[in-house]
């Protein structure tokens, strides 16, 4: 993820090209439940103002002039934070192929469209639970029948995805160091 070698880290107060350079850093709650991901020049300034405590780094630090900072991949807040509402993320192409990695719900294949599991021609709705990542000549096949028409059947039960802010964000998966931390 981070191309820049240790002599361009820079303090946590510039803009040099580690803190502009995308890095996210995932972060929980007090309760190790995954919040959200900020970024890097967000996650420093939390762990400088004491707010939340590194528990991943990928080694490097960050050095200012008072202090030094390991470069937090996972931060944890100090003080637990009430989320009073959780925003559901609603089911678009991307967020369908993120929650099903990409793989087709039907032959298990590279996919990159959306197939209603109950097509919407014949009611089905566009609902987590009736959306499904499926490859074109699968949906295509499938058109709009059935799955027991056809003699196919889901191997799961679709479902919204748990962590709809981590998904949100472009996944758990993109940064190795997150995953003891965020569900699949
Ligand atoms: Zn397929």
């Amino acid at each position: 993820m981070l191309t820049e070698t240790p002599p361009s880290l820079t303090a946590p107060h510039a803009s040099g090209p580690l803190i502009g350079s995308g890095a996210r850093t995932l972060l929980l709650n007090a309760s190790m439940e995954p919040l959200c991901i900020v970024s890097l020049r967000r996650a420093v300034s939390l762990v400088m103002t004491e707010k939340a405590t590194v528990l991943e780094t990928d080694g490097r630090v960050l050095h200012s002039e008072h202090m030094s900072v390991p470069l937090p991949v996972v931060l944890c807040l100090t003080r637990y934070v009430h989320v009073p509402v959780r925003h559901p993320v609603p089911p678009t192409r991307r967020t369908v192929l993120q929650r099903d990695s990409h793989r087709c719900a039907y032959c298990g294949g590279g996919a990159d469209t959306v197939d209603h599991v109950h097509p919407r021609s014949r009611g089905g709705r566009h609902e987590w639970g009736n959306v499904v990542a499926a490859c074109v000549r699968c949906n295509h096949r499938k058109a709009d029948r059935l799955l027991h028409e056809i003699g196919w059947s889901l191997s799961f039960t679709p479902r919204a995805p748990r962590w709809s802010v981590t998904f949100a964000a472009g996944g758990a998966r993109s940064e190795p160091l997150w995953s003891a931390y965020v569900p699949a």
